[in-house]
């Protein structure tokens, strides 16, 4: 096995690695530390964080650093604050037995003057945000003239955030530049286009396909309509005591919704986003590793600068729309060795995305079903029978039970005073979880709404005019929606139009994901129709839907299936509307 100590690196980098613990080199260290040090040509390595890329760049840039002169030699560009702050830290540990090594991290949010003072020390290493670093250079507050070697920490993640005109300018003004090691964790074009314009003949070295395979994660995904997004979050949380998590959405809004709307509710969360400045995020980031918060509600970017390695859930509050972000988000649990679940709550439509991303992890995801509110109060029960069976009172506490607590339930019934503590512990959650509704949305979920038990008659409005058959609707509907063809029952079709039935659960579903298909080019729609024509008789009537007529498409909010949708929610919140759509 490769150890550390075979790569012939500094005694001062060998040393620190060994004092932190380090032993095995990850994949990433293997392949490229052995070509930089010895051969330091251009590389890319495609990797994500977590693989151990920092120290597979940063301790070869440290094994050529020369201490002795006073001049910036090497340059490591990254995309945001957060990780050039964790770049920074991390190098620091390695380079700890370095006398004389300075390096020094600038990136925008932060005052400008006191970095240009930290400049005037004379680093050997800088690590920059594009967008900083050109600030200081039209400052002339640094100088890039004797650069040997740049670092392109996520490049992928620097062009989506619109840094390539500045890493163009930047790569331009390092002359004396004779290496180029550009990290990805993505291989897009726009990533070969850089290279393209400003490496030679570079290597590639890849372990993204290997690490998109975490069997530590558990990967479950619960689906819920889009207007239950928020509160099957919070029933997630509600049953998953302990928690120590990052809830992943797609905007900052959402991230900044998302983190009020449970704070109000008590939950101890925070957002992280690009909105906010880097102090309040720095402030966010401490009161999260020191455990003060059990989540952290974050975008996609602000999150790369999150460095914690016992992250126990990563939930996805949105999917993302690019698969391979879903194996960044997924990555951030399950970290060093550990375990971890990553859970994704989707509608009915995004199944299959679920798939795609199975496709690309290589793992079955576990599709599970939100709890309803006996099954969080059990959970939540035992977490604290659990809490109690374990806690260790200190022994100042036992001589203040003795001496005034004692007495006071001497005479009070063991069992009693059990179901009373308990009661005081779990009276929120059992008022908040008291006729609490079933969020999940689809087929196979457990049967409980009085909805969810019954058969839903459909209509669509294509017919034997529009070629269609009855074999060919149950085609159409199993090819456009997820519903199993076993559950498509008394298929009637008529001249214009035809009905099917569908278990209740799944018919909102069913509606949705049809409502935006076209069969030969004519707009599908669809309705839920009356029963009253019984089994056995053929179609069905169609609803007096208010305002729809059976015309054009009526909106959701008409629709008598919606009306036990808009519903208040556990008490704990206040009264809070489930909005519609
Ligand atoms: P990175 O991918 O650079 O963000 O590193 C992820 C984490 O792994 C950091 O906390 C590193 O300190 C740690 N790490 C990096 N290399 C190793 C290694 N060879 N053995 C153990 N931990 C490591």
């Amino acid at each position: 096995m490769i150890s550390f100590s075979s790569f012939s690196l500094r005694e001062e980098l060998t040393q620190a690695i060994s004092d932190l613990g380090f032993e095995t080199p990850t994949p990433i260290q293997q392949k490229v530390i052995p070509t930089l040090l010895t051969d330091p040509i251009d590389i890319i390595g495609l990797a994500q964080t977590g693989t151990g890329k920092t120290a597979a760049f940063g301790l070869p840039l440290l094994h050529h650093v020369d201490v002795a002169e006073k001049h910036v030699q090497c340059l490591v560009l990254s995309p945001t604050r957060e990780l050039c702050m964790q770049i920074q830290t991390e190098m620091s540990k390695y380079g700890a037995q370095m006398r004389g090594l300075r390096i020094t991290a600038v990136y925008g949010g932060m005052p400008i003057g006191a970095q240009i003072r930290e400049l005037k020390a004379h680093p050997q290493v800088v690590v920059a945000t594009p967008g900083r670093l050109i600030d200081l250079l039209e400052r002339k507050a640094i100088s890039l003239d004797e650069v040997e070697y740049v670092v392109l920490d996520e490049a992928d993640e620097m062009l989506n955030m619109g840094f390539r005109e500045d890493i163009d300018l930047i790569l331009k003004n390092t002359p004396s530049r004779e290496h180029t090691w550009l990290f990805s964790a993505t291989m897009s074009n726009e990533v070969r286009g850089i290279a393209k314009r400003f490496m030679k003949d570079w290597k590639e070295f890849s372990v993204a396909t290997a690490n998109t395979t975490n069997e530590n994660i558990d990967h479950q995904y619960y689906v819920a309509n889009h207007h239950n997004r928020y509160e099957a979050l919070r029933r997630l949380l509600d049953f998953t005591p302990g928690i120590y998590g990052i809830i992943f959405t797609r905007t900052r809004q959402d991230a900044q919704d998302v983190s009020e709307k449970l704070m109000k509710m008590g939950y101890q969360v925070s957002a992280l986003h690009g909105d906010m400045d880097q102090k309040m995020r720095s402030k966010v980031m401490d009161r999260f590793k020191s455990k003060q918060l059990q989540c952290i509600v974050a975008t996609d970017v602000a999150a790369r600068g999150i460095d914690v390695n016992d992250i126990t859930h990563v939930i996805n509050y949105e999917l993302p729309d690019d698969p391979e972000v879903y194996t960044h988000r997924s990555g951030r649990t399950a970290r060093a060795g550990k375990s971890g679940i990553c859970m994704s709550i989707v509608s009915p439509k995004q199944i299959s995305n679920i798939r795609q991303i199975e496709r690309l992890v290589k793992q079955k995801f576990h599709k599970s079903d939100i709890p309803d509110g006996a099954e969080v109060v059990r959970k939540r029960l035992f977490h604290y029978l659990e809490q109690i069976a374990s806690a260790e009172p200190q022994a100042d506490f036992a001589k203040l039970y003795h001496e005034s607590i004692h007495e006071q339930f001497a005479d009070v019934d063991k069992d009693e005073l059990i179901r009373k503590l308990i009661w005081l512990q779990l009276k929120d959650t059992i008022d908040a979880y008291h006729n609490t509704n079933d969020l999940n949305a689809g087929y196979e979920t457990k049967e409980r709404g009085a909805r969810g038990n019954r058969s839903v008659r459909l209509f669509i409005n294509l017919g034997e005019k529009d070629g269609l058959t009855t074999g060919k609707l149950l085609q159409f509907i199993t090819e456009s929606t997820d519903i199993d063809s076993g559950l498509i029952e008394r298929i009637t079709v008529r001249e214009l139009s035809s009905f099917f039935n569908v278990p209740g659960m799944a018919a909102e579903a069913v509606m949705d994901q049809l409502s935006s298909r076209k069969f030969h080019g004519r707009r599908v729609r669809l309705e839920e129709a009356e029963q009253s024509g019984g089994r056995g008789r053929s179609g069905g009537g169609k609803k007096d839907f208010r305002g729809g007529g059976g015309g054009g498409h009526r909106s959701k909010s008409q629709s008598p299936r919606f009306s036990g949708d808009v519903r208040t929610f556990g008490s704990r919140e206040g009264g809070y509307k489930g909005k519609k759509r």
